[in-house]
C-alpha cells in the first residue's frame, strides 16, 4: 500500500526518544528527559502580545504564500543588521519551521545520482530528507579530535563531479562546534570553481557562548553566490511549537520554485505566528535572547564540569547551541544499546549519537533545569559504576 519513496524515510531519532521518554511519564514513570531539541523557556511575553492582537485583529485569513512583506521586510531587515546581507523580498521565503525550509530545498534542487555531503555527526533530519529527494549522501567523518568540524583537505576528497551540495551547520546539533572565519574561508576556497551549493544552516546562530558566530555567506562574494542561509526562531526565542523558518538565497529562481511548491503543499504558515515572528526578529525580544543564552551557559558548564568527572566518559565544551556530544566509546561502543539500558534502569533519557552519524557517542541537551541536570548526570554516573 506504500509508496517506495516512503519506505526510504526513518523516523526522526530525536522526536521519537522525546515521545518515548514522555509517554514513560505519562505512565508514571520517573524519567529525565535530555532528548528533546527545544528551550525549556516560554516564549517572550512581547511575542505572545503581538500574536494575541493579530488574533483580535481578525488577521486569521490566507497570506501571501511565501510570507507576508512585512515579514518578509522584517527577515531582510534581520539579515542586513546581523549578518551583513543585502537580501530582496523575492530572495526569502518563510516556511513551516527551518525543518520545512531544508525539505523545500532539497525537493527543489536534488534529483536522482546526485550527491550531497553532509559532514557527521549532523542533525538527523538531513540525511533522511536529502534521501526522499533522491540524492545520495556522502558522510565526511570528524570526531572531538578535530573539534567535530571538517578541514579543506577531507572536503576536498569528498567532491566528485556528482556532488551537488555542501550542508553546513554552525552551530552545530549535536556538538555545539562553530566554524571560524579562517575555517569557512578555507572550505570556501576549496568549492570555488565548482557549482557545488552550500545549504548552511545557522538556527543556533544566537546561541554562542565561545568565538564568534560567522555565517557561511559573509566569507567571500564567491560563498554568498553559491550559499542558501536557512534560519528560524525556534531556538533564539523559544518558538519550536508556532511553526516559523525561513531560507534566503542569491538565486530568485530557485526561490520562485520553492514557493511553487508550497503554493501546492502547505501554503501560507499560519497567519498569527507571522505577525509574532516579525516581533521576534525584530529586536524587541533581545533581553529574553540574552538571559536564555546566558542561563544556557551556566547550565553548560556545570554540566561539562561533572561529565568530565565521570570515569569512561569525555565531552568537549560546546562553542553554540545546547547540546553535549559525550563521548562514551572507552566504556560503550553502540550508543543505541547504551541509551535504552540508561532509559530503562536509570529513567535518563538520551539520543543515542549513532542517529547523528557518530556511534560510542550520546547527545544530551542541556535545554533543562539544573536540578534536573544534576540528578541526571548522577544517575548516569551510578548507572555507568553498576554496568561497566
Ligand atoms: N536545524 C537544526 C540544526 C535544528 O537543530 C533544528 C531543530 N529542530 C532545525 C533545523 C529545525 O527547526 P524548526 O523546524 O523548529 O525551525
Ligand atoms: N531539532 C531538534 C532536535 O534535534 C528538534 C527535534 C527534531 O526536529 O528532530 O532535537
Amino acid at each position: 500500500m506504500l509508496s517506495d519513496r516512503i519506505d526510504i524515510l526513518s523516523e526522526s531519532i530525536t522526536i521519537a526518544v522525546s515521545t518515548l521518554a514522555q509517554e514513560l511519564r505519562a505512565a508514571g514513570k520517573d524519567v529525565i528527559s535530555f532528548s528533546a531539541g527545544e528551550p525549556d523557556f516560554d516564549t517572550p511575553q512581547v511575542i505572545k502580545d503581538t500574536a494575541i492582537s493579530a488574533i483580535n485583529d481578525g488577521f486569521t485569513k490566507y497570506t501571501a504564500v511565501d510570507g507576508i512583506p512585512e515579514l518578509k521586510t522584517a527577515i531582510a531587515n534581520k539579515l542586513k543588521r546581523d549578518n551583513g546581507f543585502d537580501y530582496a523580498a523575492n530572495q526569502i521565503i518563510v516556511s513551516n519551521g527551518a525543518k520545512h525550509s531544508l525539505f523545500n530545498l532539497f525537493q527543489t534542487t536534488i534529483q536522482a545520482g546526485d550527491e550531497v555531503i553532509i559532514p557527521a555527526p549532523y542533525w538527523v533530519t538531513y540525511p533522511e530528507l536529502v534521501k526522499y529527494s533522491g540524492g545520495t549522501v556522502v558522510e565526511i567523518a570528524t570526531d572531538d579530535n578535530s573539534g567535530f568540524k571538517i578541514t579543506p583537505e577531507q572536503l576536498k576528497n569528498a567532491i566528485t563531479p556528482k556532488s551537488k551540495m555542501l550542508i553546513l551547520t554552525t552551530p552545530s546539533n549535536p556538538t555545539g562546534s562553530i566554524y571560524s572565519k579562517k575555517e569557512l574561508q578555507a572550505l570556501g576556497e576549496v568549492l570555488k570553481g565548482t557549482d557545488i551549493l552550500v545549504a548552511s544552516d545557522e538556527m543556533y546562530e544566537k546561541l554562542i557562548y565561545d568565538g564568534e558566530f560567522t555565517s557561511c555567506a559573509a566569507v567571500s562574494d564567491d560563498m554568498f553566490n553559491r550559499t542558501i542561509t536557512i534560519n528560524g526562531l525556534s531556538k533564539s526565542v523559544a518558538m519550536t511549537g508556532w511553526r516559523f523558518g525561513y531560507l534566503a538565497a542569491k538565486d530568485t529562481a530557485l526561490v520562485k520554485a520553492m514557493k511553487k511548491l508550497q503554493s501546492q503543499s502547505t501554503s501560507n504558515i499560519c497567519s498569527i505566528t507571522q505577525k509574532a515572528a516579525i516581533t521576534g526578529l525584530d529586536g524587541s525580544a533581545d533581553a529574553d535572547v540574552e538571559m536564555m543564552r546566558e542561563a544556557f551557559s551556566k547550565r553548560k558548564d556545570e554540566a561539562v564540569e561533572l561529565f568530565n568527572k565521570i570515569d569512561g566518559l569525555s565531552v568537549l565544551k560546546p562553542d553554540g547551541a545546547f547540546y553535549l556530544f559525550v563521548n562514551i566509546s572507552k566504556i560503550e561502543k553502540d550508543s543505541l544499546k547504551f541509551a535504552k539500558k540508561l532509559l530503562e534502569e536509570s529513567g535518563v533519557a538520551v539520543v543515542p549519537g549513532v542517529g547523528f552519524g557518530s556511534d560510542g557517542y550520546f547527545r544530551f541537551s542541556f535545554a533543562t533545569d539544573i536540578q534536573s541536570i544534576r540528578e541526571g548526570i548522577r544517575r548516569i554516573e551510578a548507572f555507568i559504576k553498576n554496568n561497566y
